[in-house]
Protein backbone atom coordinates (compact mmCIF):
# COMPACT_ATOMS: atom_id res chain seq x y z
CA UNK A 1 0.00 0.00 0.00
CA UNK A 2 2.75 2.27 1.15
CA UNK A 3 4.38 1.45 -2.25
CA UNK A 4 1.56 2.78 -4.15
CA UNK A 5 0.99 5.56 -2.37
CA UNK A 6 4.88 6.65 -3.37
CA UNK A 7 4.39 5.38 -6.82
CA UNK A 8 1.60 8.15 -6.69
CA UNK A 9 3.76 10.76 -5.29
CA UNK A 10 6.62 10.31 -7.69
CA UNK A 11 3.89 10.28 -10.66
CA UNK A 12 2.57 13.52 -9.63
CA UNK A 13 5.50 15.18 -9.23
CA UNK A 14 7.09 14.28 -12.56
CA UNK A 15 3.74 15.72 -14.03
CA UNK A 16 3.53 18.85 -12.28
CA UNK A 17 7.32 19.00 -13.36
CA UNK A 18 7.31 18.44 -16.62
CA UNK A 19 4.16 21.27 -16.70
CA UNK A 20 6.42 23.46 -15.60
CA UNK A 21 9.62 22.79 -18.24
CA UNK A 22 6.68 23.10 -20.98
CA UNK A 23 5.12 26.49 -19.68
CA UNK A 24 8.62 27.89 -19.13
CA UNK A 25 9.40 26.96 -22.66
CA UNK A 26 6.36 28.46 -24.43
CA UNK A 27 6.76 31.66 -21.82
CA UNK A 28 10.40 32.02 -23.35
CA UNK A 29 8.86 31.29 -27.15
CA UNK A 30 6.48 33.56 -26.25
CA UNK A 31 8.56 36.19 -25.17
CA UNK A 32 11.55 36.30 -28.18
CA UNK A 33 8.53 36.34 -31.07
CA UNK A 34 7.67 39.72 -28.93
CA UNK A 35 11.03 40.96 -29.70
CA UNK A 36 11.27 40.04 -32.57
CA UNK A 37 8.37 41.13 -33.64
CA UNK A 38 9.23 44.52 -32.31
CA UNK A 39 12.44 44.94 -32.78
CA UNK A 40 13.13 42.31 -36.14
CA UNK A 41 12.76 44.86 -39.07
CA UNK A 42 14.82 47.69 -37.64
CA UNK A 43 18.22 48.95 -38.81
CA UNK A 44 21.17 50.11 -36.85
CA UNK A 45 23.20 52.70 -37.50
CA UNK A 46 25.65 52.29 -34.70
CA UNK A 47 28.40 49.65 -34.07
CA UNK A 48 30.75 50.26 -31.15
CA UNK A 49 31.57 49.89 -27.57
CA UNK A 50 29.21 52.43 -26.56
CA UNK A 51 26.37 53.29 -28.56
CA UNK A 52 23.22 55.45 -27.11
CA UNK A 53 22.04 53.02 -24.05
CA UNK A 54 25.06 51.53 -22.90
CA UNK A 55 25.90 53.19 -19.21
CA UNK A 56 29.62 53.81 -18.82
CA UNK A 57 29.24 55.21 -14.75
CA UNK A 58 27.78 55.20 -11.60
CA UNK A 59 25.64 58.26 -11.22
CA UNK A 60 27.27 59.54 -8.57
CA UNK A 61 30.03 62.13 -6.99
CA UNK A 62 30.39 59.91 -4.55
CA UNK A 63 34.46 58.72 -4.01
CA UNK A 64 33.59 55.46 -5.29
CA UNK A 65 34.75 52.95 -7.98
CA UNK A 66 32.87 49.85 -9.49
CA UNK A 67 35.55 46.91 -10.28
CA UNK A 68 33.97 44.44 -13.40
CA UNK A 69 35.70 41.76 -14.31
CA UNK A 70 34.72 39.59 -17.13
CA UNK A 71 35.03 35.63 -17.32
CA UNK A 72 34.41 35.44 -21.41
CA UNK A 73 34.61 31.16 -21.53
CA UNK A 74 36.64 30.95 -24.30
CA UNK A 75 38.80 27.74 -25.67
CA UNK A 76 41.82 28.71 -23.47
CA UNK A 77 40.16 30.57 -20.53
CA UNK A 78 41.39 30.27 -16.68
CA UNK A 79 40.44 31.22 -13.49
CA UNK A 80 42.80 34.02 -11.58
CA UNK A 81 41.94 32.13 -7.89
CA UNK A 82 44.44 35.07 -6.86
CA UNK A 83 42.64 37.76 -8.20
CA UNK A 84 39.83 36.55 -6.53
CA UNK A 85 41.48 35.64 -3.15
CA UNK A 86 42.62 39.07 -2.86
CA UNK A 87 39.49 41.08 -3.63
CA UNK A 88 38.31 38.72 -0.62
CA UNK A 89 40.65 39.22 1.76
CA UNK A 90 40.96 42.99 0.93
CA UNK A 91 36.76 43.13 1.48
CA UNK A 92 36.84 44.54 -2.18
CA UNK A 93 33.51 44.17 -3.54
CA UNK A 94 33.47 43.04 -7.61
CA UNK A 95 30.72 42.71 -9.89
CA UNK A 96 31.08 39.76 -12.39
CA UNK A 97 30.10 39.28 -15.83
CA UNK A 98 30.04 35.79 -16.75
CA UNK A 99 29.67 33.98 -19.79
CA UNK A 100 27.47 30.88 -19.89
CA UNK A 101 30.67 29.07 -21.39
CA UNK A 102 32.62 29.79 -18.43
CA UNK A 103 29.89 28.58 -15.95
CA UNK A 104 29.93 24.96 -17.25
CA UNK A 105 33.74 24.71 -17.62
CA UNK A 106 33.54 25.70 -13.76
CA UNK A 107 30.79 25.02 -11.82
CA UNK A 108 32.69 24.96 -8.37
CA UNK A 109 34.38 28.21 -8.54
CA UNK A 110 30.86 29.52 -10.41
CA UNK A 111 29.12 28.40 -7.35
CA UNK A 112 31.53 29.59 -4.52
CA UNK A 113 31.66 33.23 -6.44
CA UNK A 114 27.70 33.21 -6.36
CA UNK A 115 27.72 32.48 -2.87
CA UNK A 116 29.85 35.14 -1.74
CA UNK A 117 28.16 38.19 -1.25
CA UNK A 118 30.92 40.48 -1.75
CA UNK A 119 30.59 39.68 -5.36
CA UNK A 120 27.20 40.08 -7.53
CA UNK A 121 27.04 37.85 -10.75
CA UNK A 122 26.33 39.28 -13.87
CA UNK A 123 25.26 38.33 -17.44
CA UNK A 124 28.29 38.19 -19.71
CA UNK A 125 26.19 36.41 -22.64
CA UNK A 126 25.30 32.48 -23.73
CA UNK A 127 28.36 32.30 -26.01
CA UNK A 128 30.37 35.45 -25.47
CA UNK A 129 28.66 37.08 -29.25
CA UNK A 130 29.29 40.47 -29.86
CA UNK A 131 25.47 42.18 -29.95
CA UNK A 132 24.45 42.85 -33.20
CA UNK A 133 20.64 42.39 -35.21
CA UNK A 134 22.56 42.07 -38.60
CA UNK A 135 25.51 39.47 -37.67
CA UNK A 136 28.37 42.48 -38.04
CA UNK A 137 31.64 40.66 -36.07
CA UNK A 138 34.72 42.71 -34.44
CA UNK A 139 37.92 41.25 -33.59
CA UNK A 140 37.22 38.45 -35.56
CA UNK A 141 33.96 37.49 -33.77
CA UNK A 142 30.78 36.91 -35.22
CA UNK A 143 28.25 38.60 -32.99
CA UNK A 144 24.28 37.44 -32.97
CA UNK A 145 22.87 37.97 -36.88
CA UNK A 146 19.29 38.94 -35.81
CA UNK A 147 16.88 39.64 -33.27
CA UNK A 148 15.57 36.14 -32.17
CA UNK A 149 19.43 35.34 -31.60
CA UNK A 150 20.39 38.46 -29.05
CA UNK A 151 17.41 37.18 -26.99
CA UNK A 152 18.86 33.82 -27.12
CA UNK A 153 22.06 35.08 -26.23
CA UNK A 154 21.17 37.29 -23.37
CA UNK A 155 17.84 35.95 -22.07
CA UNK A 156 19.16 31.89 -21.68
CA UNK A 157 22.56 33.28 -20.05
CA UNK A 158 20.26 35.11 -17.69
CA UNK A 159 18.35 32.19 -16.84
CA UNK A 160 21.02 30.02 -16.97
CA UNK A 161 22.08 31.81 -13.89
CA UNK A 162 19.21 32.70 -12.24
CA UNK A 163 18.71 28.95 -12.17
CA UNK A 164 21.99 28.42 -10.51
CA UNK A 165 21.55 31.61 -8.18
CA UNK A 166 18.06 32.25 -7.36
CA UNK A 167 18.95 35.51 -8.53
CA UNK A 168 18.37 36.96 -12.02
CA UNK A 169 20.80 39.50 -12.94
CA UNK A 170 20.29 43.17 -13.57
CA UNK A 171 23.00 43.65 -15.92
CA UNK A 172 24.54 42.96 -19.43
CA UNK A 173 27.46 43.10 -20.67
CA UNK A 174 27.91 41.24 -24.38
CA UNK A 175 31.14 39.37 -25.80
CA UNK A 176 33.86 41.75 -26.83
CA UNK A 177 31.84 44.77 -25.02
CA UNK A 178 30.58 45.78 -28.98
CA UNK A 179 26.43 46.64 -29.84
CA UNK A 180 24.46 48.27 -32.30
CA UNK A 181 21.86 50.50 -30.73
CA UNK A 182 18.85 47.87 -31.51
CA UNK A 183 20.48 45.17 -29.75
CA UNK A 184 20.71 47.46 -26.38
CA UNK A 185 17.48 48.44 -26.85
CA UNK A 186 16.25 44.56 -27.26
CA UNK A 187 18.80 44.41 -24.06
CA UNK A 188 16.92 46.73 -21.78
CA UNK A 189 13.51 45.48 -23.31
CA UNK A 190 14.11 42.35 -21.72
CA UNK A 191 15.14 43.92 -18.31
CA UNK A 192 18.54 44.53 -18.07
CA UNK A 193 20.97 47.85 -18.42
CA UNK A 194 23.64 47.21 -20.60
CA UNK A 195 26.55 48.30 -18.71
CA UNK A 196 30.11 49.74 -20.17
CA UNK A 197 32.53 51.08 -18.74
CA UNK A 198 34.97 54.41 -18.34
CA UNK A 199 38.40 52.53 -17.09
CA UNK A 200 39.78 50.08 -19.47
CA UNK A 201 41.65 48.04 -16.71
CA UNK A 202 43.28 45.51 -18.67
CA UNK A 203 42.27 45.56 -22.33
CA UNK A 204 41.19 42.21 -22.76
CA UNK A 205 43.88 41.13 -20.09
CA UNK A 206 46.71 42.77 -22.47
CA UNK A 207 48.17 45.04 -20.09
CA UNK A 208 51.26 45.03 -18.28
CA UNK A 209 51.25 44.96 -14.50
CA UNK A 210 52.00 48.70 -14.48
CA UNK A 211 49.51 49.37 -17.74
CA UNK A 212 47.02 47.88 -15.23
CA UNK A 213 47.90 49.73 -12.17
CA UNK A 214 47.91 53.42 -14.40
CA UNK A 215 44.36 52.49 -15.98
CA UNK A 216 43.25 52.34 -12.43
CA UNK A 217 44.60 54.73 -10.58
CA UNK A 218 43.25 57.02 -13.36
CA UNK A 219 39.88 56.09 -11.96
CA UNK A 220 37.90 59.08 -10.44
CA UNK A 221 34.55 59.23 -8.72
CA UNK A 222 31.35 56.82 -10.11
CA UNK A 223 34.02 54.99 -12.42
CA UNK A 224 32.94 51.20 -13.94
CA UNK A 225 36.67 49.59 -14.61
CA UNK A 226 36.65 46.79 -16.60
CA UNK A 227 38.96 44.06 -16.34
CA UNK A 228 38.93 40.25 -16.31
CA UNK A 229 39.41 37.38 -13.98
CA UNK A 230 39.67 34.53 -16.64
CA UNK A 231 43.78 35.04 -17.42
CA UNK A 232 45.53 34.04 -14.39
CA UNK A 233 48.45 33.79 -17.20
CA UNK A 234 48.53 37.48 -17.59
CA UNK A 235 49.33 40.16 -15.38
CA UNK A 236 46.00 41.82 -14.66
CA UNK A 237 46.22 40.52 -11.72
CA UNK A 238 49.35 41.96 -10.14
CA UNK A 239 48.38 45.64 -11.49
CA UNK A 240 44.96 45.15 -9.40
CA UNK A 241 46.78 44.53 -6.35
CA UNK A 242 48.89 47.03 -7.02
CA UNK A 243 46.43 49.68 -7.58
CA UNK A 244 43.83 49.13 -5.01
CA UNK A 245 45.69 50.17 -1.77
CA UNK A 246 46.62 53.19 -4.08
CA UNK A 247 43.21 53.91 -4.23
CA UNK A 248 41.50 53.13 -1.15
CA UNK A 249 44.77 55.99 -0.08
CA UNK A 250 43.39 58.09 -1.89
CA UNK A 251 39.82 57.73 -0.10
CA UNK A 252 37.97 55.96 -2.89
CA UNK A 253 35.77 52.70 -1.86
CA UNK A 254 34.83 49.95 -3.71
CA UNK A 255 31.38 49.16 -4.50
CA UNK A 256 29.04 46.62 -7.09
CA UNK A 257 27.68 48.26 -9.83
CA UNK A 258 23.77 47.36 -8.19
CA UNK A 259 24.65 50.06 -5.38
CA UNK A 260 24.53 52.73 -7.20
CA UNK A 261 22.13 54.10 -10.62
CA UNK A 262 24.52 53.95 -14.27
CA UNK A 263 24.31 56.59 -16.03
ZN1 LIG B 1 34.48 38.64 -22.49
Amino acid sequence: MKMIHFTVILFFVAVVGAGSVVQCEEDYQSLREGIVAEFGAETPSEWAEVVAGVKTRLDTNDKVIALTFDACGSKNDGYDAGLIDFLVKENVPATLFINGRWIDKYPEYFKSLAANPLFEIENHGLEHKPCSVNGKSIYGIDGTKNAGEVVDEIEKNARKIEALTVRKPKFYRSGTAYYDEIGVQIAEKLGYQVAGFSVLGDKGASYSKAQVKEALLGSSAGSIVICHMNHPEKETREGVIAAIPELKKKGFKFVKLSDYRLK
